[in-house]
C-alpha cells in the first residue's frame, strides 16, 4: 500500500508562535537520525489531537516523529528563553535541544504545541548535544501519562522513538526522541528572557500573545498584564497543590521549567515520595534540598515573584506603581495555595463540610505519617476502606511503625465524620476518587526503564503504562504495583540524563 503525502493524511500545522517576531525564537529542522524506530505512540492522544494513529505509526509517521520529515506546513523553531536555575540566573537558555514542529487544534478545539525533544542541537545548545537518550525520555512518557490518569494538568508525550544512534552520557545510550504535546512551552523564563534585555516590545508581544491563547477572557481587563499575573498566580497554587496531594516532587522547579499555562512542564528528576517525609529530595543534582517535597511551595512563590519582577514595565509605567501592585498579587499567593491544599485534603479526608480544625486535623496526620515513616499513598487509600468500615482501621494502623500514634488520630476524625454524617459507603467512593491506589513508584519505574534500555524488553514499560493508566481503580491482578518497594528496592536519586 503507498501512503498519500502527509498533507492528505495530516492536518496542517499551525505556526502562531512563529508568527510573533523573529528574535523570540531560532528558525531550524531538526536533525535527521540514522534509523528511527517506533518504540510507543499514545493511540488515544493521537486521536484527540485528530493525527491519525496509523499514519504516525508508518514509517513516513515515524520519519515525523524522529524528527528526519517535517511535516507539511510545519515551521519548526527553536523557542528562545531565560531563567533561574537552582536560583542562579541565565539570561540566555531556549530549546537546546527541542525543536516546536508548530501547533495543531485539538478535538476540543484546543491549541496544542507539537514539540520534538532530544531533536538534535541549536543556537541554543551551548555545551550539549541536543541530544536525549531512551532513559529519559521513557520516564517523561510514564510520568506525564501518570500526571494525566491522576487529572494533574501536565504536558503528554504523543510518541517515543530510539534514533539508531549512541549519545554520550557517562556511557554510551541509545539516543531517543520524545514528542511532547503541551498547552504551550511559554514559561516564566520566557518572560525573564524579554526582561532581562529591557526589550518591553517583546514583553508586550508576548504577554498579549499569552492572554489570546490561553486566557482569552483576561483580554478585556483594566490592566492585562496584572490580570495575567493574577491568573498565572491562581493556577501555579492549585498546580503545586495538587502535587502535594499525591506526593509529587518536581525536582528542578527552575523558573524555565514552570509553565505559563499552568501543565505541569519538564519531567527530569522528578518522583513521587513512598515514606512521607517533607525533607524528600531525589534529584542527584539538588544537593541543598530546595526543591524537597515539602519546599515546593515556597519555591512556587519564589518563581512567581521573578515572573512579576518580569512583568512591571507592562504592569505601569511607573515603577514605584507597578511594584506595588504586583507584590499585592504576590502576597495573595500563601492564601491561595493553602485554600487550595487544604480543600484538596478535605476531599482526600471525605470531608464535604468546612471546620476550622480541618488544617490542623491534616497537620496532626501528616506528623504521624512522618514520625512513623508511613507510606503516603497507602495511608489514603486505606483511609478510604476504613471510611466505608471501621473494621479496616487495622490496615491503617499497619502502615504506622507505632500504631498508638495514629490511634488518637483516628479517634478524631472518626469523631469529625460523625459531625459531618453522611453514608459511609458513599464517602468511601468519594475518597476513592481522589486517593490512588497507583502511582509511578521510582522502583517500578527504575525497573521499566532498565529492562527497556538494557533488555530492549518493553513489556515492564507497557505494564506500568497500563496500570497508571487507571490510578484510582482496584487491580486486584497486580498488588505488586501498589507497594512500597523493599529496602533492596529503594531508589535513592534520580538523574537529569542531561
Ligand atoms: P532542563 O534541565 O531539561 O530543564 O534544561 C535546562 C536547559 O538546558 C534548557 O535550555 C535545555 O534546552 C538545555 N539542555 C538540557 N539538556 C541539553 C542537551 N543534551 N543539549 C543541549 N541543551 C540541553
Ligand atoms: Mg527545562
Amino acid at each position: 500500500m503507498t501512503l498519500a503525502p502527509d498533507a492528505d493524511v495530516l492536518p496542517p500545522f499551525e505556526n502562531s508562535y512563529a508568527r510573533l517576531p523573529e528574535r523570540f525564537y531560532a528558525r531550524l529542522a531538526p536533525t535527521q537520525v540514522r534509523a528511527p524506530r517506533l518504540v510507543k505512540l499514545n493511540e488515544g492522544l493521537a486521536r484527540e489531537l485528530g493525527l491519525d494513529p496509523a499514519y504516525l505509526a508508518s514509517a513516513e509517521g515515524v520519519e515525523i516523529l524522529a524528527g528526519n520529515r517535517v511535516p507539511g506546513g510545519a515551521e519548526p523553531i527553536a523557542m528562545a528563553y531565560a531563567g533561574h536555575q537552582f536560583g542562579g540566573f541565565s539570561p540566555q537558555l531556549g530549546d537546546g535541544r527541542a525543536i516546536l514542529l508548530g501547533e495543531v487544534i485539538d478535538r476540543k478545539g484546543q491549541r496544542r504545541d507539537i514539540q520534538l525533544k532530544g531533536s538534535g542541537p541549536t543556537p541554543f545548545s551551548r555545551r550539549g548535544d541536543g541530544r536525549a537518550a531512551l532513559g529519559p525520555v521513557l520516564r517523561e512518557y510514564i510520568i506525564g501519562e501518570a500526571m494525566h490518569a491522576l487529572a494533574i494538568p501536565t504536558t503528554r508525550a504523543l510518541a517515543a522513538v530510539t534514533t539508531g544512534e549512541d549519545v554520550m552520557r557517562e556511557k554510551a545510550l541509545p539516543g531517543a526522541v520524545l514528542t511532547r504535546v503541551a498547552a504551550s512551552h511559554i514559561r516564566v523564563g520566557t518572560f525573564q528572557f524579554f526582561a532581562v534585555r529591557r526589550d518591553e516590545e517583546g514583553l508586550r508581544a508576548l504577554t498579549d500573545y499569552v492572554i489570546q491563547r490561553h486566557y482569552p477572557d483576561l483580554a478585556g481587563s483594566e490592566n492585562p498584564a496584572v490580570a495575567l499575573l493574577v491568573r498565572v498566580i491562581d493556577k501555579q497554587a492549585e498546580l503545586i497543590a495538587r502535587w502535594m496531594l499525591v506526593g509529587f516532587i518536581h525536582g528542578v522547579m527552575n523558573t524555565d521549567n514552570m509553565a505559563i499555562s499552568g501543565e505541569t512542564i519538564d519531567y527530569g528528576p522528578c518522583a513521587f515520595m513512598d515514606t512521607y517525609d517533607p525533607a524528600t529530595v531525589y534529584s542527584s543534582i539538588d544537593e541543598h534540598g530546595r526543591y524537597a517535597y515539602g519546599n515546593q511551595p515556597v519555591i512556587g512563590q519564589w518563581n512567581l515573584t521573578r515572573l512579576a519582577e518580569a512583568l512591571l514595565p507592562v504592569i505601569a509605567e511607573d515603577r514605584e506603581k507597578a511594584v506595588e501592585i504586583a507584590q499585592e498579587a504576590i502576597n495573595a499567593y500563601p492564601g491561595k495555595f493553602e485554600a487550595a491544599f487544604i480543600a484538596g485534603y478535605r476531599q482526600k479526608l471525605g470531608l464535604f463540610t468546612i471546620e476550622d480544625g480541618d488544617p490542623a486535623l491534616v497537620r496532626a496526620l501528616m506528623d504521624a505519617m512522618a514520625a512513623s515513616k508511613a507510606d503516603y499513598t497507602l495511608t489514603f487509600r486505606s483511609l478510604l476502606e476504613a471510611a466505608g468500615d471501621p473494621v479496616a482501621d487495622a490496615k491503617v494502623r499497619a502502615l504506622f511503625g507505632d500504631p498508638a500514634a495514629i490511634d488518637s488520630w483516628l479517634a478524631t476524625w472518626r469523631g469529625r465524620l460523625a459531625r459531618e454524617g453522611g453514608d459511609p459507603a458513599g464517602r468511601a467512593a468519594a475518597m476513592r476518587a481522589v486517593n490512588p491506589a497507583f502511582i509511578p513508584r521510582n522502583h517500578l519505574v527504575d525497573e521499566a526503564l532498565a529492562a527497556a534500555v538494557d533488555n530492549g524488553d518493553l513489556a515492564p514499560f507497557e505494564k506500568l503504562l497500563g496500570v497508571l493508566a487507571r490510578p484510582f481503580d482496584d487491580q486486584p491482578d497486580v498488588p505488586e504495583y501498589m507497594l512500597p518497594p523493599r529496602p533492596e528496592q529503594v531508589v535513592r536519586a534520580t538523574f537529569c540524563g542531561t
